[in-house]
């Protein structure tokens, strides 16, 4: 049978794994009954809404105890998915948490699809798209600023933006037929024309100012690609451990992958580096290994920033300067280390050669010059200044960002209808086509496929 958004879903909702407390949440018609059937204490179906009760889980089969547990009522529709949600705490054990699961699973409810119980929360209406994709980011938060920055979203500021945009947009086009409709008047067509010119272009302006947010968005959402690279022994690992020391990486293993590919993300001034290659950059103990020249090269491609160090006290090798040579035009810092040691590379020499100001100068084992370093990144990236952004909303999501884009274009094409003296109603389809792109923002207009694509990339239990 198909799976449908009316049955009763549950999933574990805590990462998997030995821990203090896991929970099964379970949401949907039946979730009082399956819990019911499977929990001995109160009876779950009579206790008062939002209350959480102790008890035990035990297999109606074979009648024996499962786990102590407490379990959570909350009765539709003041809840996550605004349908009645049942979460039980067990003890954090896989088998304990498995086991209960299976019961839930084998009284009525189905396994839910990842992000399902947040599809539902959009689905009833409790939140909008952008609000349900704001719960991942939240989730996913690699820093304080970017947790910020999903919390905002999540509280709807974004979808107040977007819906005062739509109202504006539909005032006009209402205004245009008005006008249409009543062309009898002198000058009609002038005076319409004249006010969907002026209205098109302030829509845009502020359309232009939330996508002037996405690129810093986007940086802290996604952590910003960063390669530290160099000849061997210029102090790489070095850097690597001092900017995971100081600023508490936070690592992720990548599902279903090896070790080569853990991300590892720093907080540098407010910036989420993503780290490339570190475990290139720690196998130095193998000289072959040992990452230099050319498997620095291979980091530049998926790199946003680049760190590249220069050893002061060495003069330049000709791998020095191809590294240089290769990272020309690109996003980067250079970092002259190992200042502390008598000079070979004076920081004029080394000016001359990359000019500019993004050399940064270093001793990095006496972490001299790591304050200038964040502060280089945190300018480059959030130069107009983080907070200042519009209302504080900041567009990090791409679909989101693709989206205000085509609207833009949209009102690109109003603008150049005018300008080319088309009939109304043909620019009033360009309009209408800007509204319907800020409605999939907010998923006022939506299609299936979106929220499938869109929810399948949640964890599991959300
Ligand atoms: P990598 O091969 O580029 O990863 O370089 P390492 O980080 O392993 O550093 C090579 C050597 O240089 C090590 O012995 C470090 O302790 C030393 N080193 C790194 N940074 C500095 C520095 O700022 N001053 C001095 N004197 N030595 C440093």
């Amino acid at each position: 049978m198909a799976n449908t958004d009316t049955d009763t879903i549950a999933a574990i909702s805590t990462p998997v794994g030995e821990g203090g407390i896991s929970i099964i949440r379970i949401s949907g018609d039946d979730a009082l009954k399956v819990a019911e059937k499977i929990y001995k204490g109160k009876d779950l179906e009579k206790v008062a809404s939002h209350t959480i009760n102790y008890g035990h889980i035990i297999d109606p089969d074979s009648g024996q105890e499962v786990d102590e547990v407490m379990v959570s009522v909350m009765r539709a529709p003041r809840t996550y998915t605004c349908e009645d949600v049942v979460e039980i705490n067990c003890h954090g054990g896989l088998l304990a948490t498995n086991r209960i699961l299976q019961l839930v699973l084998s009284f009525g409810a189905r396994m839910a699809e990842p992000g399902e119980f947040t599809k539902r929360a959009f689905l009833n209406g409790r939140i909008d798209l952008s609000q349900s994709e704001a719960v991942m980011d939240l989730i996913r938060a690699k820093t304080d600023k970017s947790m910020k920055v999903a919390l905002t979203q999540l509280d709807g500021d974004l979808s107040r933006l977007i819906r005062h945009l739509r109202r504006d947009i539909l005032d006009v086009l209402a205004q245009v037929e008005v006008n249409i409709d009543y062309p009898e008047y002198d000058a009609v067509e002038e005076m319409t024309t004249k006010m969907l010119k002026e209205k098109a272009e302030e829509i845009q302006q502020r359309i232009e100012a939330l996508l002037k947010t996405a690129k810093q968005g986007k940086v802290l959402r996604e952590g910003l690609a960063t390669a530290i690279i160099g000849r061997p022994n210029v102090g790489k690992s070095s850097l690597l451990n001092t900017l995971l020391h100081e600023d508490k990486a936070i690592v992720t293993d990548v599902a279903g992958t090896t070790r080569d590919v853990i991300e590892e993300y720093v907080n540098v001034n407010g910036v989420p580096l993503k780290l490339i290659d570190t475990a290139g950059i720690r196998e130095t103990d193998d000289t072959v290994e040992k990452i230099g020249v050319e498997r620095s090269k291979k980091a530049l491609d998926a790199a946003d920033l680049i760190l590249l160090l220069i050893d002061s006290s060495t003069e330049l090798t000709a791998e020095d300067r191809e590294l240089l040579d290769a990272t020309a035009g690109k996003q980067r810092i250079v970092i002259l280390n190992k200042t502390d040691l008598p000079r070979k590379v004076e920081l004029d020499q080394l000016k001359e050669i990359v000019g500019s100001d993004a050399v940064i100068e270093t001793s990095i084992v006496n972490h001299a010059g790591m304050d200038q370093l964040g502060e280089r990144i945190s300018t480059m990236f959030f130069d107009e200044g983080i907070e200042s952004s519009q209302n504080n909303v900041m567009v990090t999501n791409a679909r989101h960002i693709g989206l205000l884009r085509q609207a833009d274009e949209a009102l690109t094409d109003v603008l150049k209808g005018i300008a080319d003296n088309m009939p109304v109603d043909l620019v009033q389809i360009d309009m209408t086509r800007c509204w319907e792109m800020l409605g999939e923002i907010t998923g006022d207009s939506y299609q299936d496929e979106l929220l499938d694509q869109l929810f399948s990339q949640f964890c599991l239990g959300k």
